[in-house]
This record gives structure tokens, sequence and C-alpha cells, in this order.
């Protein structure tokens, strides 16, 4: 009888031990499964916050204000010729690496703003036939290396030094009297190319299709 009870009241230990542990463990598990789906929640979060950081940063800004209206002659890609052109008389021939932005009749005599596209140094200023004063900054847009190239700017307008580092959207200098030194004689306008890549390659036009894909569309990037 004695021995019944004892090895009934051992049993029943056993039983509560083992419960026990099983619940404890049971429970930690379930702490522990929360903390880790809540820590894969917090990455996934953190993920795509540094995501849109990136591409916050690599947002392009506009050159000129009513940037995309301007766009009424040269768009990215237009195929042009002395013969055929949206501007007469025509010197140039070939697809248009960049876009061209116009001005307003009463800007002719107005110094006229250009701001910097993007976050880079400035890597190139100089007289260049063909656009007058150029400038190049060298940026990223999708994280992918470009250099931008502003053409027809009055060249001594442009305050930063070759290296210096530009924000988007400060001022960059002025766009050149048309019809002078400072455009090489074309109408006051801004040429804006995003060519893929650190070369300098000042290129306003490309003779064929192929070329063409090493340079990226302003309208397409800024939204
Ligand atoms: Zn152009």
């Amino acid at each position: 009888m004695n021995r019944k009870i004892i090895f009934i009241g051992i049993f029943t230990l056993v039983i509560i031990i083992l419960t026990s542990v099983y619940l404890l463990f049971n429970k930690q598990s379930d702490i522990q499964n929360p903390l880790n789906n809540d820590a894969s929640i917090k990455n996934n979060v953190d993920d795509s916050h540094a995501t849109n950081q990136l591409n916050g940063l690599n947002i392009i800004s506009a050159p000129i204000n009513n940037a995309l209206i301007r766009i009424t002659k040269k768009p990215f890609g237009i195929k042009i010729s002395p013969e055929q052109s949206p501007i007469a008389p025509e010197r140039f021939a070939g697809y248009h690496t960049g876009v061209d932005f116009e001005t307003y009749p009463d800007e002719q005599n107005q110094k006229v703003k250009i701001y910097a596209i993007c976050d880079g140094p400035l890597v190139f200023k100089q007289f260049v036939s063909g656009y007058g004063g150029a400038a190049v900054q060298q940026c990223k847009i999708d994280n992918n290396d470009v250099t931008v190239i502003y053409g027809h700017l009055n060249l001594s307008s442009i305050a930063d030094n070759l290296n210096q580092s530009i924000k988007a959207e400060s001022p960059l200098g002025i766009l050149g009297q048309g019809f002078s030194d400072e455009t090489d004689n074309e109408r006051k306008h801004l040429h804006l190319g995003i060519h893929k890549g650190n070369d300098i390659d000042i290129r306003g036009y490309v003779q064929t299709q192929s070329e063409l894909e090493d340079w990226i569309d302003f309208a397409t990037q800024f939204k």
C-alpha cells in the first residue's frame, strides 16, 4: 500500500515536472518567435526606408524654372540635319543627345538662372565650340555614375571651381546671351545632356542610334 502511494506520488511528480518543462519551453518559444518576427518586420521597414533614402538622393531637380514646358524644339533623341530641323538656320546633324530648354521673348535680355540638377562635383568648365560656355558635373542617378552637360552658359557666371561639389537645386550660373560668343552664336537656350559613366563626353549630337544609348533623357528622369 505504501509502495503504491509512493509510486503514484513519484509518477505524479514526474508528470508535473515534465509538464512544467514543456510549458516553460513553449513559453520561451512564444517569446522568441514574436521577437524574431518583430525583428524581421523591423529589418524590412528599415530596408525599404534606406532604399527610399537612396532613391531620394538620386532624384534630379530642374535646371531652370518651368523646365518641362520649355522643351519645345529639340527633345532628347530627335534626328536633325541642316535641311530638317526645328531651328533655322541649322548647322548640326545627328541625334540630339540632350534636351533643349527654350527661353521666352522677355528673357532675352534678362539673367536666366541655371541650377544644378543633382549633387556632385564640377569637373569641366570651358569655352567650347558649338556651346560657348559649357560645364560638366559628375553625379549619380539611380546609383549609376553619370556626367551632366550644361551648354550655352555665360562662362564667367559659373562661380564654382573645378572639383567643387555642387548641391542639387543650387545656382550653377546664367544662360549666355543669345547669338553671341557666350552661346557660340546659338539662340539663348540651355542644352542639358546626361551621359552614362564618368567619362566627359560633351557631344551634343551623335551619328548613330546605338551611340545615343550612352545618354539618358532628362524628361524621363525628372518627376
Ligand atoms: Zn541641344
